[in-house]
């Protein structure tokens, strides 16, 4: 149990482009008493606590202009509880479905690194693929105390950094639903382009506040959330990467597949109501169907160039 969040002195500039200028998206809403340990973990149930956020007029990503300092949220997340193996496991397909036709032109397969990899779903695959070394980094230690035992040997505890991978070049570092929670996704993104080899990749996974559906639940949508520093579009994602040299950039929507109760406890409807719907998709067996849908995630690749 936290009691205050610390923030940062003074606002910040857009993360992405820079500028300053920019309109109100949606005031603070925070309760202290429901901080908890599931605040700061993955896939928990959404909570409607949001941090002031702006949309910057220049490139029109969302962010929070006064985000907690960077040590609250290395605490945070090394703390965080884990509670979503089996739903973690069907945004891994998710991904890989959508990923898949990208890396199959990819030439190099040396190593590959998944940032924010929690209890390493995503890894397997990789390996499959065929890639030599496969790599997770993760900051929370429930989660990697939660992998299977023949994926925590590919696992590195920490956050992402070039030190924790040192002397590693990779062909394909990727990370999914982790830019909305970092304080500077644009260092991110300059620190994962000079560690990968010439003609490596980088993909990523990020909510788009612009998607259809996000729009109309408003700031009810379960991506309206403390933890999200930052909400992307795909013109902002866009020039995020462009602007830090990558090329070959594609923007495309993908659909993830989840239980169907999985999807229920999304929706932002009263608990009782959600309990009374959830005790009938049980007693009707298809609670655990899986149903895919557009929910407005992007996935942005972009491609290290040969030749700087
Ligand atoms: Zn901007």
């Amino acid at each position: 149990m936290m009691q205050d969040i610390p923030r940062l002195n003074a606002d910040r500039a857009c993360p992405v482009c820079g500028a300053t200028t920019h309109v109100n998206f949606a005031d603070e809403h925070i309760d202290q008493e429901r901080i908890n340990d599931f605040t700061y973990a993955s896939r928990k149930q959404p909570e409607f606590m949001c941090l002031r956020l702006v949309r910057c007029t220049s490139c029109n990503l969302v962010y929070a202009p006064n985000p907690p300092d960077n040590q609250f949220l290395s605490v945070a997340y090394a703390d965080a509880a884990y509670d979503s193996s089996h739903e973690a496991q069907c945004a891994a397909q998710s991904y890989a479905h959508a990923l898949a036709p990208y890396v199959a032109h990819l030439r190099g397969r040396t190593v590959a690194v998944d940032v924010g990899a929690g209890s390493g779903p995503f890894l397997p695959w990789l390996v499959d693929i065929g890639f030599q070394t496969v790599i997770g980094v993760e900051p929370s230690r429930a989660a990697i105390k939660a992998a299977p035992a023949s994926v925590r040997p590919m696992l590195r505890e920490g956050m992402f950094g070039s030190e924790l991978l040192e002397g590693v070049k990779p062909s394909l570092i990727c990370s999914f639903m982790t830019l909305e929670h970092m304080e500077d996704p644009g260092i991110f993104i300059k620190t994962v382009y000079s560690l990968l080899e010439p003609g490596g990749m980088i993909a990523v996974v990020v909510h788009n506040w612009q998607g259809l559906l996000n729009r109309a639940l408003g700031l009810h949508s379960p991506i309206i959330d403390v933890e999200h520093l930052q909400l992307f579009n795909p013109s902002s994602l866009d020039t995020l990467l462009r602007n830090t040299g990558f090329e070959d950039i594609k923007v495309k929507p993908i659909c993830n597949r989840y239980p169907i109760g999985y999807w229920l406890r999304l929706t932002p409807l009263p608990s009782s109501v959600k309990g009374v719907i959830d005790g009938v998709l049980k007693k009707l067996s298809v609670s655990d169907m899986q149903l895919s849908m557009r929910v407005g995630n992007l996935l942005a690749i972009g491609i290290k160039p040969e030749q700087e």
